[in-house]
C-alpha cells in the first residue's frame, strides 16, 4: 500500500477573508471642463463588521475598538482584535446612548472616520491632464467626473430629470 503523502496541517488550503490586505484608495478626477483637473483620493474604510451587522466607520487600519453610530444615535464600540488594548471600560462589545455621561460625541471620531481621510490636489502634469481630457485616467479604476455638456443639460431638461 502506497503511503498518503502527509503535507501537514499547514497545507489545508481554506477561503480566508483577506483583512489585511489593504484595499486601495478610491480615486478620482474632476473637471472644471476649462482645462483644470482634480485628483481627489479617499482611504478605505475598515471592513469589521459587529455582530449585527454594523460596519465599522473608521477608517482602515486604525487603532483602538471598531465604532459606528446606530440609527438612534448610539455609539458602538467593538473590540479590535489586531490592537488587544483596544478593549474599553474592560467591556469587549457595547453602545451608549446620547444622554449617557459616557456618550463618545460623532466630533470626538472625526479624526478617525474614513471620509476625513480625504486629499484633494490639483493637477499639474500635462500629460495626466492630456491623458484625462481622453478620459484615460492614470490609475485604471479611477473615476473621472466632468461637469455636464450644454447637450447633456438640455437632454435632462427635455426629459424632465432637470
Ligand atoms: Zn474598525
Amino acid at each position: 500500500m502506497k503511503a498518503i503523502a502527509n503535507s501537514g496541517p499547514g497545507s489545508c488550503r481554506h477561503w480566508e477573508k483577506n483583512m489585511n490586505i489593504k484595499p486601495k484608495p478610491t480615486v478620482g478626477y474632476l473637471t472644471d471642463g476649462k482645462g483644470r483637473w482634480w485628483r481627489s483620493e479617499t482611504q478605505p474604510q475598515c471592513s469589521d463588521e459587529d455582530v449585527f451587522g454594523l460596519k465599522c466607520q473608521g477608517v482602515w487600519g486604525h487603532r483602538g475598538v471598531h465604532w459606528s453610530y446606530k440609527q438612534d444615535g448610539s455609539y458602538a464600540y467593538w473590540i479590535n482584535e489586531s490592537d488587544p488594548g483596544s478593549i474599553e471600560k474592560g467591556i469587549a462589545a457595547g453602545w451608549t446612548p446620547p444622554d449617557h455621561e459616557s456618550y463618545v460625541h460623532p466630533r470626538d471620531k472625526r479624526s478617525e472616520y474614513y471620509v476625513t481621510h480625504h486629499s484633494v490636489e490639483e493637477v499639474v502634469d500635462p500629460l495626466v491632464i492630456e491623458r484625462l481630457e481622453n478620459e484615460d485616467p492614470p490609475e485604471t479604476d479611477a473615476y473621472v467626473d466632468r461637469p455636464l455638456s450644454p447637450d447633456e443639460i438640455k437632454y435632462l431638461e427635455d426629459t424632465g430629470r432637470l
